[in-house]
């Protein structure tokens, strides 16, 4: 949340943060919700998750005017993103799509395997991979030989959230890796899905954590906040 309201402040985007304490009931935070769908100054509402267990946050986020939905996770945007319309995509797998592209490689035509089908990443991310015309396979915790999977993948996203869970065999050489998950061991050290020593040296391309796809969802929060207000202006 300090490295959001960071890049507002660089920007030039007003942000306000409303810490609600602990105890607060989901009424309240859909009051406060409703409020901010109301006023005109507001451009962009996210509802930093995860929320204390008396909330519901589909119910939360449902509560959201779709189109102040920066985070993009509104059934609203997710059905408009499924079906190729205009939405605010969500930020994690926006970056990494960004990302992917800034490689220079074309997508079209390439297999692309995701690790992962979480609502947040995974299936976004996958759908999104299909959208320029890669071939996508999503892998789970039931996929039989993942590793064979994974071989053959040209562009690589992981989010598993398990430390260094993919390793350098695991990769095909040239490959697109990019790695979602931010793991901190008992170290305190923070590490990724992905085992940067051994993955970086067959991946022609790989993001590193810290320093990755986290900032990359930041800066996609805020360009859906600038697109949010360009169009509700
Ligand atoms: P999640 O909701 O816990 O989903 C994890 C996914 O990984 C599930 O689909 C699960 O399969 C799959 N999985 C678990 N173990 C597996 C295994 N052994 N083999 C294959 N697949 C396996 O997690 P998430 O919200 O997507 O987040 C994933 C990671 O990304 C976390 O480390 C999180 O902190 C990080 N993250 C980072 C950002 C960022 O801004 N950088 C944003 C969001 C998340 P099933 O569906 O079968 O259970």
């Amino acid at each position: 949340v300090r490295n959001k309201e960071r890049a507002c402040e660089e920007l030039g985007i007003r942000s306000k943060t409303f810490k609600l304490p602990q105890e607060t009931s989901q009424a309240e935070v859909i009051d406060l919700i409703k409020k901010l769908n109301n006023d005109p100054e507001i451009h962009g509402i996210l509802v930093q998750l995860p929320v204390p267990k008396q909330i519901d946050p589909d119910a939360v986020i449902e509560a959201i005017d779709p189109a102040k939905d920066v985070d993009g996770l509104h059934p609203v945007n997710m059905g408009r993103l499924i079906r190729g319309q205009q939405c605010l995509k969500p930020c994690t797998p926006h970056g990494c799509m960004v990302m992917i592209k800034r490689t220079g490689i074309d997508i079209k035509g390439k297999k692309a395997v995701v690790v992962g089908r979480s609502n947040i990443v995974g299936k976004p991310v996958s759908v999104m991979l299909l959208q320029e015309n890669a071939t996508v396979t999503v892998c789970h915790s039931k996929t039989v030989n993942l590793e064979k999977e994974t071989r053959e993948a040209d562009i690589l996203v992981v989010a598993v959230g398990r430390p260094e869970f993919i390793k350098g065999d695991m990769v095909k050489p040239g490959a697109v890796v990019i790695d979602v998950g931010i793991n901190r061991l008992d170290n305190r050290k923070l590490v990724g899905d992905v085992d940067f020593e051994s993955v970086s040296k067959k991946a022609g391309w790989i993001t590193p954590v810290p320093g990755g796809v986290g900032p990359m969802t930041i800066t996609m929060l805020m360009h859906n906040t600038v697109e949010a207000a360009e169009r509700l202006c």
